[in-house]
């Protein structure tokens, strides 16, 4: 590394200045193998879905779950979306990956009980690329999945970027039957105006600040703060749906308050399409009694 520091600062030429950090430069490696490999993980089936349970907090009813997509390395072992969804979409491949991850999760509905919602993560590229609703008619046909069993979210900034086409976007996708969340929501700069416009079923509230909701440290604000988003959607006619709910004491404020859905580890953390089914039937049978109480 070092050495390589060093040619770097001398190639960047003697009127430049330039600190040079290790530990960028192993960053930036460890990007660039990813990148290289993320264009043969797909044909190569290397890419797996998860899903995390979505509840009715009031009912304990199971309502659905999250597909979030992991890439089964061959050699780095589980990757998280985390390090190569944005390279995904730097390259270009998430498109071709995205339509993957819808297909696959309509597939792997079919397998539940017929009240049960999957949801896909839709980026900004895929949400602004033309594709985007052959891309879901073609998974709809291909699974012969029930449209308003999918639900597709997307994110604050993908609809603020250019709102008046992603306006459009939405009312085409909706057109199909499936419904709309908007996740993470209260991280981004949502005109409130534009809100009211959108055709959407739900806002997803970010994670973020859940876990700040019981935490003594933190800002005591942050329960005012998830009360007003909770109003925002009744007023609005949307559903909410917590994210990163950990504890019971977040839950209990979270019914307190009126928040209706919840998803988090304490419910469960992600599972693959297998460990998804033995959950939903054993949730059938007897579903957790410590949750539903
Ligand atoms: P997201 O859509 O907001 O998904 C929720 C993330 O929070 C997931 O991380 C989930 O594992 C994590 N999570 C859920 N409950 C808890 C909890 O109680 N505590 C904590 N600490 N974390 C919790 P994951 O699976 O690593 O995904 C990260 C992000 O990657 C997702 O955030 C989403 O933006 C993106 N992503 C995942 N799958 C896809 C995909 O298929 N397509 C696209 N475009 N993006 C995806
Ligand atoms: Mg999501
Ligand atoms: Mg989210
Ligand atoms: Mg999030």
């Amino acid at each position: 590394v070092s050495d390589m520091a060093l040619y770097a600062a001398k190639a960047a030429g003697r009127h430049t200045l330039r600190f040079f950090d290790p530990a960028m430069d192993v960053r930036a490696r460890h990007k660039l193998g990813l990148l290289s490999d993320l264009g043969l993980a797909l044909q190569r089936g290397e890419f797996v879905l998860h899903y995390q349970p979505q509840m009715e907090l009031a009912s304990g009813a199971l309502l659905g779950f999250e597909a979030l997509v992991r890439w089964q390395h061959p050699v780095r072992g589980l990757v998280s979306p985390l390090e190569f969804i944005s390279l995904a979409e730097e390259s270009g491949l998430i498109v071709p990956l995205g339509a993957w991850v819808m297909r696959q999760a309509c597939l792997d509905a079919m397998h539940w009980p017929a009240h049960l919602r999957v949801a896909v993560n839709l980026s900004a590229v895929q949400f602004g690329n033309a594709d985007v609703l052959h891309t879901l008619q073609d998974a709809l046909q291909h699974s012969g999945l029930a449209c308003e069993r999918l639900e597709l979210e997307i994110t604050e900034s993908t609809l603020m970027r250019d709102s008046q086409a992603a306006l459009q976007v939405l009312h085409a996708l909706r057109s199909q039957g499936v419904r709309v969340a908007l996740d993470d929501f209260g991280t981004g700069y949502s005109s409130l105006s534009y809100l009211r416009s959108f055709p959407l079923d739900k806002l997803k509230i970010d994670r973020s600040f859940i876990s700040l909701m019981d935490n003594p440290a933190g800002d005591s604000s942050a329960v005012a703060i998830v009360q007003a988003i909770i109003q925002l959607a009744q007023a609005l006619h949307l559903e909410t749906t917590a994210e990163g709910v950990e504890t019971l004491a977040q839950r209990d404020t979270l019914r307190r308050i009126g928040c209706l859905q919840a998803q988090g580890y304490l419910i469960a953390k992600p599972m693959d399409a297998l460990q998804t089914r033995s959950f939903i039937a054993g949730w059938l049978v007897a579903p957790p009694s410590g949750l539903v109480a």
